[in-house]
């Protein structure tokens, strides 16, 4: 069943359902870690959106092709399962790692303790938290785009010819801890608290799994500065003009502010993909960047020739930028 979509009923949902899911999200993390067992029931939650999601997938898609099976569901979910118990072990052990970080750093880092602003009330401090966050989170991203060592890890994301919420998670593990590595670490050497941590991890969290769902939301002005289905979906696409582009994991500040945020005024790709191929099965994947023969296949070209497009798209965004026709929209 699918709305009419000229009804008005359908344009009130389809506007409000981003903003609504997400502080749904962020209301339930919010008691989750008032509780005594917040990652359990922070899962509880996190749960309950994904549910949410593929309902409104089903009752008003943004593509209806995506609906239809692709056979890699269980990876997904087994990469997610993956990545996920590694962020939550991190956050489990996030009261000592900080220590251990700061003991380390403390050489280079002498006012290390006194640098970031506790005073400041929480959300502000989380606020301040993911643009640091994100900065590391948009270099590991457009690292992974760029240079081929990181992208045979990072095409398995891509490799999906469909976005659902269930393929959110799809993250070759190496690339997520990676992308962790980079986000996080100036946090904990600036020595934000673990609340900040906790929060970051919920938004990061909700975004994700709203910006992979095939439902067609309109997000309006919030294209501007988050991370939305509408851009993410630019960035899926098989184009590699259109697809090194919009890194933004969270927040697209980063993408405005070095010139890869792109929000072309039409409709976004559903032609999504890699030229490569990429194995078929969880474990086959987790091995493949790892030989010769793998990289081969998930590269798909030879490096120079893909180097060689590279080029041509950066050279492309930079026109993109010049050109004087506006590139943002509200959908
Ligand atoms: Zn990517
Ligand atoms: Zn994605």
């Amino acid at each position: 069943m699918t709305f009419q979509n000229s009804s008005r009923l359908y344009a009130a949902v389809s506007s409000l359902l981003w903003p609504a899911i997400f502080c749904t999200g962020l209301t339930g993390a919010y008691f989750a870690f008032q509780s005594h067992m917040p990652l359990l029931w922070f899962n509880v939650v996190y749960l309950s959106i994904v549910a949410t999601i593929a309902l409104f997938e089903r009752l008003m898609p943004y593509e209806e092709t995506w609906l239809e099976r692709d056979g890699e569901t269980f990876s997904n979910v087994a990469h997610t399962l993956l990545s996920k118990g590694s962020v939550q072990i991190a956050a489990a052990i996030g009261t000592s790692f900080p220590m251990a970080v700061a003991t380390v750093a403390q050489p280079f880092l002498s006012h290390q303790a006194h640098i970031w602003p506790e005073q400041w009330p929480m959300a502000l401090q989380v606020v301040l938290g993911l643009v640091i966050a994100e900065f590391g989170l948009y270099v590991a991203h457009r690292l992974a785009h760029e240079y081929l060592s990181l992208w045979r890890f990072h095409a398995l994301h891509h490799s999906v010819e469909r976005l659902w919420v269930i393929n959110t998670g799809r993250f070759h593990i190496i690339d997520s801890l990676f992308k962790i590595a980079l986000g996080q670490i100036p946090l904990y050497l600036l020595g934000a608290p673990l609340p900040v941590f906790l929060w970051i991890g919920a938004v990061t969290a909700f975004i994700g799994l709203l910006t992979h769902c095939n439902i067609d939301v309109r997000t309006g002005p919030l294209d501007w500065f988050l991370s939305t289905p509408r851009l993410h979906r630019w960035h899926h696409s098989k184009l590699l003009a259109e697809g090194n582009t919009n890194y933004g994991e969270n927040l697209v500040i980063w993408d405005q502010v070095l010139g890869t945020y792109y929000n072309p005024p039409r409709p976004s790709s559903t032609d999504i993909g890699i030229s490569g191929k990429v194995a078929k099965g969880f474990l086959a994947q987790l091995v493949q960047p790892f030989s010769s023969k793998g990289r081969k296949q998930i590269i798909g070209k030879k490096p120079k020739e893909l180097l060689a497009k590279e080029e041509q798209a950066a050279r492309a965004a930079s026109a993109r930028k010049q050109a004087s026709e506006p590139i943002r929209k509200t959908s």
